[in-house]
Parts: structure tokens; C-alpha cells; sequence
């Protein structure tokens, strides 16, 4: 079984392209090239330059001590949270827009929900001078003001999106509208490993920076490149995606995602998509999505911006009915019970995304010979309002 996707854009019954007719040359154009343009040497060499000397690679991998001691297992953590703008999504706004530039594009556009894909993308289009609209929800424009700031003073135009929900999967529908009417000079830099093919693959292969690190750097600290559990929070699944990819097929490594229950995956507030999703489309993806007995999609709820979301990446609705890896789900309270944790047992004030994976200590016991690997996606600066209530 190999759990990479296959020529048509599918992983097992996932994924594919599920567009609009006037959106067909542009995916098609990008399906048919990106493998060559990011193979090419010259790419090779610029995305590994700015991943060192832009983003700040590699991210160091921590062994956390303190909350090692507490859990009795061995606990690496890998420090997205130290990268340039503070989260994984850098990796892949780099990636993008290197393509972008190959591809002749001059026009860039963006959905956000907490900000840090909108915010990593503006960074990345200041970088090139290239122009920047960011689609975000009212409600995540409300609640993520300090982003939005910064998204402006990086030259992004910040347009609110007032339908639906107002949060990620409405920002996302109507970036999609806008790329329909600007086929021609605007690539469109999705933030996740969701939308359709070759979008999942190619986020996947930018984040795989993660896992390739995690080899190198577990060889060094532990004389072996491979953990016993890998562990990642998933929302759209990038970074998860990113820190499994290498051992995708490597069966020693067990894989853990985690989601979010947001009050409860028996309740109706939740974006536990894995959990209580049923086969649909959403994004010209199909995969696990919210959806109502009618097949309408459902709003969902997180208190992270950045897990709000209705759908899952193919790649992790195939990892799940294949079973090769395992998701959780985590409440809000535990993902700020988490947070506290981290920031008193190391020092370190996670993201409320990352907050999910930590919160599996709670939720499953390991063997004290047990090698961890669990990505703090990114740092809670921006969650500050959420955490101050503790
Ligand atoms: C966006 C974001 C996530 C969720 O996105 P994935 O694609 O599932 O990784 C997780 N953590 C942080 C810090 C984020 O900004």
C-alpha cells in the first residue's frame, strides 16, 4: 500500500479535482508542471536558501524534560513555533510562491482563518513585490486583529468576508470565486493540504521539510531516525501531513492526528471532521466533510481559528479508513488545559492548534521507552485573548 497520492490526484477513494470548467486550464497547467518546476535545481537551491536564511531552518527538535518526566516517555518536540512568522505555514507560502514566480504569475491570492496562512503569505509576496489579497472571515478579522495588522503593514490587501459562518471555509469559497474571474495572472496559494488535486500533494511536499529534519536530527539524538509515534494537530492537515511524510510507509512509526472536538464531538459545536464527517465534496476535494442529513456543510466550531474547518485533506481521510494512522479529538478545554502545561513545564506558549496534539498526553498512555516526536505547528502570540482567561 503506498499512502502517497497516485497520477489522477487521488489517495485511495480521496482527493481528485472537483472544479468549475473555468478553473480547469489553470489547474491543469499547475497539475502538469509543478513536479518539474520544483524538482529543477534552481528551485531546489532558492526554497533551500530561504528555509535557512529566511524562515530560520531547521526548526530545532526540543527534548522536553519536565513534561517527559510527568508522562514517563521520551518526548521530542519539533519547534515550528520558531520559524519566521510563527507557524509551519511559511514553509509552504515559500514553495508557492517560488512556483508562482516560475509560472509567470503576478497576482496572489489567499484564504486566512487565524491569520497565520494570510500572514505568511503576505510575507512571502512583500519578499517578491509581488500583490497580495487576503480572504478572510469577519469573524477571524474580528478575533485575529494582531495578524490582520501585521498582514496590512506587510503590504496585503485584507478583504472580510461576510457570508456564512464568516470564518476559513467562507474566506476559502470566495477566494475560489475570485481566482474563476482572474484565471490568467493570479495563482492562488492554498494554505493547507485541502482544495484540489495537485494543491494536497504539493502543500504536502513543502511541509515535508518537517519529516526530513526529524530524520536527521532523531539519528543524532537518539542513534536511530525514526520515532515510535509521530504526533501532529489537524485542521486542514498540513502540518500533520508534513511530519508524517516520511514515514508514511514506514511501519514502525505510528501515526497520531489530532482534531478538534470544540465543546464535544456530541455536541453540535465542533469541527471534529474525522469524527463526524461523511463522504462529500468540499473544495474540489473529496474527502470527510460536516455536513447536515440534506448534504448541506455545516458550520463548525473551534476555539482555534486555525482547526475550524469543515473538511479534512485527502490524504488524512485515506490515512483513516486505511487505519495506518490514528485521530484523536480534543476539546477546547483540553487544548487550553494543554497550553498551560506546556508554558509551565518548559517555558514554551504553544499555538491553540498545537495545544490539540499536546493534549494527547491526557488521552493515551506510552511505554517509557517510548521516542516522541510531536510538532508544536506554531507559538501563541496571537492566541493571547483565549489563553488570558486561564
Ligand atoms: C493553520 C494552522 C494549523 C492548522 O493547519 P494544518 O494545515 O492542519 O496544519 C495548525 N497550527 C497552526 C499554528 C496554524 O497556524
Amino acid at each position: 500500500m503506498d499512502y502517497n497520492v497516485n497520477s489522477e490526484g487521488f489517495y485511495g477513494e480521496f482527493g481528485g479535482a472537483y472544479i468549475p470548467e473555468i478553473l480547469y486550464a489553470n489547474v491543469e497547467n499547475l497539475k502538469n508542471s509543478y513536479l518539474r518546476i520544483i524538482s529543477e535545481d534552481g528551485f531546489k537551491a532558492e526554497f533551500d536558501s530561504l528555509m535557512r536564511d529566511y524562515v530560520g531552518r531547521p526548526s530545532p527538535l526540543y527534548f522536553a524534560g519536565r513534561l517527559s518526566g510527568k508522562y514517563g516517555t521520551r518526548i521530542y518536540l519539533k519547534r515550528e513555533d520558531l520559524n519566521h512568522t510563527g507557524a509551519h505555514k511559511i514553509n509552504n507560502t515559500v514553495g508557492q510562491i517560488l512556483l508562482a514566480q516560475r509560472m509567470g504569475k503576478n497576482r496572489i491570492i489567499a484564504e486566512t482563518g487565524a491569520g497565520q496562512h494570510g500572514l505568511a503569505t503576505a510575507a512571502v509576496c512583500a519578499l517578491k513585490g509581488l500583490k497580495c489579497i487576503v480572504y478572510m472571515g469577519e469573524t477571524d478579522v474580528a478575533r485575529q486583529q494582531l495578524n490582520v495588522q501585521k498582514m496590512k503593514m506587510l503590504g496585503a490587501e485584507v478583504r472580510p468576508v461576510s457570508s456564512g459562518n464568516k470564518t476559513l471555509k467562507d474566506a476559502a469559497n470566495e477566494a475560489i470565486r475570485d481566482w474563476c474571474c482572474n484565471p490568467s495572472d493570479t495563482h492562488y496559494i492554498i494554505g493547507s493540504t485541502v482544495g484540489p488535486h495537485p494543491y494536497p500533494d504539493m502543500v504536502t511536499r513543502f511541509q515535508s521539510v518537517i519529516s526530513r529534519e526529524i530524520k536527521s536530527q532523531l539519528l543524532e539524538k537518539e542513534g536511530r531516525d525514526y520515532p515510535d509515534y509521530l504526533i501532529a494537530c489537524v485542521g486542514g492537515g498540513s502540518n500533520a501531513a508534513g511530519t508524517f511524510y516520511h514515514y508514511l510507509n514506514d511501519m514502525r512509526v505510528k501515526l497520531i492526528g489530532v482534531e478538534a472536538a470544540g465543546l464535544g464531538t456530541d455536541t453540535d459545536k465542533t469541527a471534529a471532521t474525522i469524527h463526524l464527517g461523511r463522504r462529500g465534496i468540499i473544495h474540489g476535494s473529496r474527502t470527510f466533510v460536516m455536513q447536515n442529513a440534506d448534504g448541506q456543510i455545516t458550520e463548525p466550531y473551534s476555539i482555534s481559528a486555525g482547526l475550524d474547518y469543515p473538511g479534512i485533506g485527502p490524504i488524512h481521510a485515506n490515512l483513516f479508513v486505511t487505519r495506518r494512522a490514528e485521530y484523536l479529538a480534543a476539546t477546547d478545554t483540553e487544548a487550553l488545559n494543554a497550553a498551560m502545561e506546556l508554558t509551565r513545564l518548559e517555558g514554551i506558549i504553544p499555538a491553540l492548534e498545537s495545544s490539540h496534539a499536546l493534549a494527547v498526553f491526557g488521552k493515551k498512555k506510552f511505554k517509557p521507552a517510548d521516542v516522541l516526536v510531536l510538532t508544536v505547528s506554531g507559538r501563541g502570540d496571537k492566541d493571547m485573548d483565549e489563553l488570558k482567561i486561564l
